[in-house]
């Protein structure tokens, strides 16, 4: 029942949920980062830490809320001249759940820290990245998340492949 539930989930998520994309400009729109946003700066750091045995430094990336997006986006990296900015549409964030909060800025950051385009890749049905044009559901999220974290972080979907053939059995 789980599984079925989780496949309804993803099916109307693609179809729905508004994509998320990459623009270029030529400048900063704000002058720093909104500190409600430190959290998740600090935690992409230390999971890139973890899964890597790196570092990386997202603190000169500024993410700011804004209202006026273009299409429907509801986050945006941008890369500029000076760095990145990332945009987070600020009526989605104040209904979003904190699965869906974390999800977008790991996605966001994936763009704009770890220079990644989108992953549209699917095994069995299921999508293996966060960096997926569409928003997925918390359902899914609350069941992959480390497994996801992992791929996008490592570029490997062994760990999501495996843990994809758990929940859907043979
Ligand atoms: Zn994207």
């Amino acid at each position: 029942m789980r599984i079925l539930l989780i496949l309804l989930f993803l099916t109307g998520c693609g179809m729905t949920v508004p994509p998320i994309d990459i623009i270029d400009g030529v400048e900063f729109t704000f002058p720093s980062s909104n500190p409600i946003f430190n959290q998740y700066k600090n935690s992409f750091e230390d999971e890139y830490s973890s899964v890597t045995g790196g570092s990386i430094n997202t603190s000169n990336i500024r993410i700011n809320l804004v209202e006026k997006m273009d299409n429907s986006f509801i986050g945006v990296c941008s890369t500029w001249k000076g760095g990145e900015e990332i945009f987070i549409k600020e009526s989605y964030w104040n209904v979003a759940s904190e699965e869906s909060k974390e999800t977008l800025l790991y996605h966001e950051l994936g763009h704009c820290a770890l220079k990644k385009g989108h992953n549209n890749e699917r095994y069995r049905g299921y999508n293996v990245s966060i960096m997926n044009s569409y928003n997925l559901p918390d359902h899914y999220i609350e069941d992959m998340r480390d497994s996801l974290f992992e791929e996008l972080f490592n570029s490997s979907t062994e760990g999501i492949v495996v843990r994809i053939d758990e929940i859907i059995g043979d």
